[in-house]
């Protein structure tokens, strides 16, 4: 999951989200620019699941605090995860916006993304 193989690539050809962010997967942006995508998750685990990923290959936020261009990407993503909550009308019910880093943090796919979660009540325990 964390080969250093993969992770040196800009775009690793290894890496599902940077083949979805290249467009090589048709994949319904729910948001799209230059640096960013939304897309809804493969495996929902709420109502509203939407994922918020860059279009270039950081493993993780954990790799996008050295350099100010990358710590700029990384408060846009925050950024449009709440647009795109925002977006759905969950501003007044209520979402939640993750990320995991690492095994501890059950991180699954070594690519950035941010979770956003809303439309039903969700669970009160994060870990
Ligand atoms: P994490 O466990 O935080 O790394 O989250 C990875 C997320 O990516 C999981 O919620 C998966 O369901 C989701 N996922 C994996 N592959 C795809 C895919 N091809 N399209 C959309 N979501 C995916």
């Amino acid at each position: 999951m964390f080969e250093d193989s993969i992770d040196r690539d800009p775009q690793s050809v290894a890496c599902i989200f940077c083949a979805i962010t290249r467009g090589d997967v048709e994949t319904d942006y729910l948001y799209e620019d230059d640096e960013i995508v939304a897309f809804r998750d493969i495996n929902p685990q709420a109502p509203f699941h939407v994922l918020v990923v860059p279009r270039r290959h950081f493993p993780s936020v954990d790799a996008m605090v050295q350099d100010a261009r990358d710590i700029e990407i990384l408060g846009r993503l925050a950024l449009v995860a709440v647009l795109v909550a925002r977006e759905q009308k969950l501003a007044d019910s209520g979402y939640r916006v993750v990320t995991n880093h690492g095994p501890h943090g059950a991180q699954s796919v070594a690519h950035t993304h941010f979770h956003v979660l809303g439309g039903h009540q969700l669970g009160v325990r994060l870990g």
